[in-house]
């Protein structure tokens, strides 16, 4: 962990380090390659994003090294800066995207560099700083986020082009008369119609504003309560952001899925089943692996076996829910796919102090429907 905070992983590392993780989920006892029942991907979403949250190797190494970019800016000119800036040729006042780094053989080279190699990621990063206003001293009007939907400049392209001062601070473009705050903002030419109706829209937005002459603007992480970076709150926004294709995209049900009520390879095991990623008789006959034939439940031989029959239907699984059911004294009726059975059974017990061993019921019925 030490390495990646400050240096960034070689592809064949993380191509390594990937493999083995993949051989630990899929591999047999053998030492071959098994099949693999859910994507990489999936596996490496967060838990409370409806994955499994093994971490994606890059994401974290690259979320490590962005906590330098937040430390710099944030940071006043503590040593380390000074150090840092002293090395690489780097002025502390400015922000790291305004500078070039010099000293191409220094690590922070590597870190500064990372707008231009990981752009995609950075624009994100970018995009969660935002200025909280103070005093208006440090923040530009036009290149910094400081009100919400992103910078001014982007969302008034037209009024951008034609301002004055494209670098003004808040408190340059904007002064106190009396008691009143008032924004002096000027241009190269007088406006168009269309440049009016921006502007228009620009001053509604401007008049909800509100300048603090005795605080100095403060940086804050727009993703965190207390406005703080942190690698997993940027590593959460990442995985939002990042593509699934068409994996299940899940919703609240892993509140009570992963609430260490039983083993965690139990849990596993039931997160398989709800994703109804179990290599079931059907599963194997589409992947052409058992003849059409034998694609029967393995239990009862009276209908063919998906994940819903074999764990919820079956009569021999019906017989041991029947049993958990009778000790909880409940009538019960399973509705659509395993996803739609966990969640209807998450509302069974509202009671306090039951809801635990009522959810420990639903962990351990699937876990003896397969034993069985
Ligand atoms: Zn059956």
């Amino acid at each position: 962990m030490y390495y990646l905070n400050l240096f960034k992983m070689p592809k064949a590392v993380v191509t390594k380090i990937t493999s083995l993780q993949s051989r630990f989920f899929w591999g047999k006892s053998d030492g071959t390659k098994g099949m693999s029942i859910v994507s990489w991907s999936l596996i490496q979403k967060p838990k409370s994003q409806g994955g499994l949250g093994v971490r994606d190797l890059v994401l974290k190494n690259a979320a490590l090294l962005f906590k330098w970019w937040w430390r710099f800016d944030k940071e006043e000119c503590p040593l380390w800066k000074r150090v840092v800036c002293s090395c690489n040729k780097l002025d502390s006042k400015k922000g790291l995207e305004k500078q070039q780094m010099k000293n191409t053989r220094s690590l922070w080279n590597t870190i500064g560099n990372l707008r231009f190699s990981e752009a995609e990621l950075f624009s994100i990063f970018y995009e969660g700083m935002q200025l909280q206003l103070g005093d208006g001293t440090r923040t530009l009007f036009w290149n910094n986020v400081w009100m919400k939907d992103g910078r001014l400049r982007d969302r008034f392209p037209n009024l951008y082009r034609v301002a004055v001062d494209k670098a003004c601070t808040i408190s340059d473009c904007s002064f106190w008369d009396g008691y009143v705050w008032r924004w002096g903002l000027q241009w190269r030419r007088a406006l168009w119609l269309w440049e009016e109706q921006e502007l228009s829209e620009l001053q509604t937005g401007l008049t909800k504003v509100g300048i603090r002459q005795s605080e100095v603007d403060k940086l804050i992480w727009k993703h965190d309560k207390e406005g703080n970076f942190s690698v997993k709150s940027f590593l959460n926004v990442l995985y939002k952001n990042k593509n699934l294709g068409q994996e299940p995209n899940m919703f609240n049900f892993y509140n009570n899925l992963w609430r260490s009520l039983v083993p965690p390879r139990v849990e596993i095991f039931v997160w398989f089943v709800i994703l109804e990623r179990v290599n079931t008789k059907d599963k194997l006959v589409r992947c052409g692996i058992l003849p059409t034939s034998e694609i029967t439940c393995v239990i009862c031989g009276k209908a063919p076996e998906s994940v819903h029959h074999l764990f919820f239907t079956c009569e021999y699984a019906w017989k041991l829910w029947g049993s958990a059911l009778r000790f909880w004294n409940i009538l019960w009726v399973w509705a659509g796919d395993p996803r739609q059975c966990f969640e209807s059974w998450i509302h069974g017990a509202n009671r306090k102090g039951e809801k635990e061993d009522w959810m420990t019921t639903f962990f351990c019925c699937n876990l003896v429907s397969v034993e069985t």
